[in-house]
C-alpha cells in the first residue's frame, strides 16, 4: 500500500518527517502518510489556552478527541493494524468524529499537522468503499443543487423551519438536526454592479462564494459599495464562455471538500481557475468574502492538481479586508463616518486566524472613527459548515459556541454591533443568542460617508 492511490496531491510533503527519528512514518501512505506523521507528541492539542486548537478537546477534556489522538489513528490505520480496509474501521471513525475542520492546528500546532486536509482524503477513501452518504451528497453538493433547484429548495427550507413535524421528519431522514432552523435562501440571489465614473485605484476581481450568492447577496453589494468608494473598478468573476455550465456561479469547492468529494472540488477548482486567468495574467488582485472559500484557493487548491499558476494565485488572492490592510498601506483612504453604537464585538471566522488575517481586520475596523471594539477570544463557532446541523453532532456545536463567543456576544452591550466574516459562524451566533451578526464589508458600507 505505500503506492497507495490518493485523492489529493501530497507531493508537498515529500520530505516532511525525513531524518527525524520522532515522526515514525507510516508503512504505507506514501507522502499522505508523512503529512500524518509529523505528530511531536508534546499534547498542545490537549489544551485550554488561548488559540483555536482543538475545540474537540476543548469540549470533551477527552485526549481521544485531540489532534494528537487523530494522529495516532492515522498512523494506526496506515501501519496497517486496522486491518485491510482501514479508511473504513470504527477506531479511525471514532477519532475523526469530532473534528471540525477548523485549521486550527495547521496554524498552532508545533508541527503544523493539517487535521482539515487529512480528513478530507479519510473521507474520500471512506466514500469510495462505502459510497457516498446521502447527507453528505446533499451537503456537499450544495453549489450544484442550489444552482438547479434554488426555488423549491428555498420554499422547503421555509416550510421545514416553519414546522417542527417536518423538521423532525428531516431529522429522521436525513439526519439533520431538528433543534435547529436552516439557512434560508434569497428569493433573490442578485446584487447590483454598477460600472464605477472613474476607478482610480485600478481594477479589482471579486470572487462572490456560494454561500454570499445563494444567501447574504447583500455581503456582495456592501462590498461593492465599498471597493467603488475606495476607487476601484470592480469585476465581479464569472465562468468562462466555454464553461461547461456558464450560468452555474463559481465556487470554490469547499462543501465538496468537507464530504471528501475530491474529484467534484477539483471541477470548482478547475472552473475558478479558468475563469482567473487574466486576472493572474495582468495580475488584477482578487478579492473574496468568506473565509473558508477564499482562503481554499490560497489552500486547498494546491493540493488540488490544478496547475502552476496556483502559485500565482497564492499571491494574488485576498480577505477584503486584507485587501483593504494592503491597499491602506498604499495610500488608499476611505471616507467613513461614526456609525450609531460606535462599538462592536468581533468573531474571527477559524480559518481567518489560521492564515493570520485577525491583524487585518483589526486595522480595517481601526477606520471608524469614534469605534471601540473587542476581538472575542474564541476556538471555533462550532457550526463549522454542516457539523452544527448535523443531529448527531449538534451538542457538541453548540458547546463548542458556548466556550466563549456565544457567552461574550450575550453580554455585549445592545447597541454593539457583532462582527463575523464566516456564514456558519453568523448562523450560530443568531441560533444561540438571537443576535444578528454582519460581515466587516456590511459595517463598513453602513460607516461609508
Ligand atoms: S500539538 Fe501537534 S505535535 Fe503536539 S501532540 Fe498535538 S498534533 Fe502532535
Ligand atoms: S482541524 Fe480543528 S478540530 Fe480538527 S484536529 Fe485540527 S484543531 Fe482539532
Amino acid at each position: 500500500m505505500s503506492s497507495m492511490k490518493t485523492f489529493l496531491d501530497w507531493s508537498a510533503y515529500d520530505t516532511y518527517g525525513m531524518g527525524d527519528a520522532y515522526a515514525g512514518i507510516p508503512a504505507t501512505g506514501g507522502n499522505y502518510a508523512k503529512a500524518v506523521a509529523v505528530c511531536m507528541n508534546n499534547h498542545q492539542c490537549q489544551r485550554d489556552a488561548k488559540g483555536v486548537m482543538c475545540p474537540s478537546y476543548r469540549i470533551t477534556h477527552d485526549p481521544a478527541h485531540s489532534t494528537g489522538a487523530r494522529v495516532k489513528a492515522f498512523k494506526a490505520a496506515l501501519n496497517g493494524e486496522l486491518g485491510e480496509h482501514p479508511f473504513v474501521h470504527p477506531d479511525l471513525a471514532a477519532a475523526m468524529d469530532l473534528c471540525v475542520s477548523c485549521k486550527g492546528c495547521k496554524k498552532e500546532c508545533p508541527s503544523s499537522v493539517d487535521m482539515t486536509l487529512i480528513k478530507t482524503e479519510y473521507l474520500a477513501h471512506r466514500n469510495e468503499e462505502m459510497g457516498l452518504p446521502r447527507r453528505a451528497k446533499l451537503f456537499g453538493g450544495l453549489p450544484e443543487w442550489l444552482h438547479r433547484y434554488r426555488r423549491p429548495l428555498a420554499a422547503l427550507v421555509r416550510l421545514r423551519n416553519a414546522s417542527p413535524f417536518l423538521a423532525g421528519l428531516v431529522e429522521r431522514r436525513l439526519g439533520i438536526s431538528a433543534r435547529r432552523p436552516i439557512p434560508e435562501i434569497v428569493s433573490q440571489p442578485v446584487f447590483a454592479t454598477a460600472e464605477p465614473a472613474t476607478a482610480p485605484r485600478g481594477k479589482v476581481v471579486l470572487f462572490v462564494d456560494t454561500f454570499t450568492h445563494y444567501y447574504t447577496p447583500e455581503v456582495a453589494e456592501a462590498a461593492l459599495a465599498v471597493l467603488t468608494a475606495g476607487g476601484y473598478a470592480v469585476e465581479v468573476l464569472r465562468p468562462v464562455a466555454e464553461d461547461a455550465e456558464p450560468d452555474r456561479p463559481l465556487c470554490c469547492g469547499r462543501t465538496y471538500l468537507s464530504q471528501g468529494m475530491v474529484d467534484a472540488a477539483k471541477a470548482e477548482g478547475k472552473r475558478v481557475m479558468a475563469a482567473l486567468k487574466p486576472a493572474l495574467a495582468e495580475g488584477t488582485p482578487i478579492v473574496g468574502l468568506e473565509p473558508s472559500c477564499l482562503l481554499a484557493l490560497r489552500d486547498e487548491f494546491y493540493s488540488l492538481s490544478l496547475g502552476p499558476e496556483v502559485g500565482q494565485l497564492g499571491k494574488q488572492a485576498f480577505l477584503f479586508e486584507e485587501f483593504l490592510m494592503r491597499e491602506g498601506n498604499k495610500g488608499l483612504k476611505l471616507d467613513l463616518k461614526p456609525i450609531p453604537g460606535g462599538k462592536a464585538v468581533v468573531h474571527g471566522h477559524c480559518h481567518q486566524k489560521a492564515f493570520g488575517a485577525m491583524k487585518s481586520m483589526k486595522k480595517v475596523l481601526g477606520w471608524i472613527p469614534e469605534f471601540e471594539f473587542e476581538i472575542v477570544d474564541a476556538s471555533c463557532c462550532g457550526m463549522s459548515g454542516s457539523f452544527g446541523l448535523e443531529a448527531e453532532h449538534y451538542e457538541a456545536s453548540v458547546k463548542m459556541g458556548e466556550l466563549a463567543l456565544l457567552p461574550a456576544v450575550r453580554s455585549a452591550p445592545a447597541d454593539a454591533t457583532i462582527v463575523a466574516d464566516g456564514f456558519s459562524c453568523r448562523h450560530q451566533i443568531k441560533d444561540g443568542t438571537g443576535r444578528d451578526a454582519v460581515h466587516v464589508a456590511v459595517l463598513l458600507a453602513r460607516a461609508l460617508a
